[in-house]
């Protein structure tokens, strides 16, 4: 299923040209546009789902071994030293694309921090309390 007014299902369907650097059947890679690092690419679903709540377990089990092997290739073909598999879902989390894509972003040591967060403090009770209520919502 695609969505004719979606710019993402129009690149990995080749409608509109890109980077790209791996394409089967159900995947597109391309390279980003406003790259965090030299080689940032994001895989692309050539069907449309939203955000990884929506794809189905088949398509999301794919995407891990993908982002392995594209990052292989990337410290391969690259240089690079490491690389973050980021994927984002919803605004708040700073999706702006609302077609599931996941990020593979190549490390280069000595480069900017790209992907990082301030640890914050929990007390246990705490974390157990947390803990229920996502259990709870499964
Ligand atoms: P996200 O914030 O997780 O939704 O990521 C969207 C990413 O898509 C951003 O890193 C953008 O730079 C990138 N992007 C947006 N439009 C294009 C495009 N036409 N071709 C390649 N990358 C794009
Ligand atoms: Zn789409």
């Amino acid at each position: 299923m695609k969505d004719c007014n979606c710019i993402f299902c129009k690149i990995a369907n080749g409608e509109i040209p890109s980077a790209t650097v791996y394409e089967d059947d159900e995947f597109r890679a391309i390279l980003d546009l406003g790259p965090a690092s030299k080689g940032h690419a994001l895989i692309l679903p050539k069907n449309h789902f939203k955000d990884i709540c929506e794809a189905d377990d088949a398509t999301a089990g794919k995407l891990f071994p993908l982002a392995a092997k594209i990052g292989a290739a990337m410290k391969k073909g690259l240089g690079a030293d490491g690389f973050n598999v980021v994927q984002n879902n919803g605004s708040s989390a700073g999706q702006t694309v609302f077609h599931l894509h996941v990020h593979v972003i190549p490390r280069y040591e000595g480069g900017p921090t790209i992907v990082s967060w301030d640890p914050g403090k929990a007390e246990s009770d705490e974390l157990t309390k947390t803990a229920d209520l996502i259990k709870a919502a499964f």
